[in-house]
């Protein structure tokens, strides 16, 4: 590993311009790049950030890099410098960053990691996740898609998924849901279980019909799969095997 005075001393001897991005530890404990160059450096100690030198410097140029801003901070050994709420907000602890074997920094001396960089590259380990509880991941309910903390699962359900929370509200996936469960060779749910969702989805219903009576239907679909509800359950309540299945 190069210290940091040595980057700067070997830019300088190659005529080259140093590297200016560092990291500060900001008052909040988390760890951020910025640029360090005196000036710099002098504004945001004023703020209460305190540079953290010791994890060398980097240029910011390339999209790698602004994708990667912790990299050099890792390589360095500086993931414990991490407070665990940058960990968990950021999904740290889920995908620990792939760091490449060069273990170098991206200056003008070594502007890309080339394939070479990712043989035998590790993952950055963060002892602080032993001792972190609550974490997740947390799949969003509609696609799957997993996030680190339940405040992002519900904040990317509400944006990219609206239209279908819009639609369970409306009824409409619960039915589908029920359809589902009704499919042939699905397990029947235990009798409790059966009954409770009955209620539930008589209720939704009522409240569904009482909906489309004072502004009309909201769409086609909706009636379509709640008169498939309907009908699939007319059909179960007729066959008292499936409905008094064991467990
Ligand atoms: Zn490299
Ligand atoms: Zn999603």
């Amino acid at each position: 590993m190069m210290t940091d005075q040595e980057t700067v001393q070997r830019s300088a001897a190659l005529g080259k311009i140093s590297p200016t991005y560092g990291y500060y530890r900001q008052p909040n404990g988390w760890v951020k790049p910025a640029v360090v160059t005196e000036l710099e450096e002098l504004g945001y100690r004023r703020e209460g950030w305190m540079p953290l030198p010791q994890y060398g410097r980097f240029d910011m140029g390339t999209g790698y890099a602004a994708d990667h801003p912790l990299e050099l901070l890792f390589i360095n050994g500086g993931a414990k410098e991490l407070c665990e709420e940058q960990i968990r907000q950021q999904g740290l602890y889920m995908n620990p960053p792939l760091l490449p074997s060069c273990r170098q920094a991206l200056t003008q001396i070594h502007r890309r990691h080339i394939p070479a960089c990712w043989v035998g590259a590790q993952k950055t380990v963060f002892p602080q996740v032993a001792t972190m509880t609550g974490l997740g991941p947390f799949p969003c309910r509609f696609c799957g898609v997993a996030k680190p903390t339940v405040q992002a699962r519900n904040q990317h359900e509400g944006v990219v998924h609206k239209e279908e929370k819009s639609d369970i509200r409306t009824g409409e996936t619960l039915a589908d849901g029920l359809i589902r469960g009704l499919r042939p060779g699905v397990p029947a749910p235990s009798a409790d279980v059966n009954a409770a969702l009955l209620k539930r989805i008589e209720e939704l219903e009522a409240q569904m019909a009482a909906k489309v009576a004072q502004k009309g239907p909201t769409s086609p679909k909706v009636v379509a799969s709640l008169a498939r509800a309907r009908a699939a359950r007319a059909a179960k309540k007729a066959s008292p095997v499936t409905l008094s299945a064991p467990q």
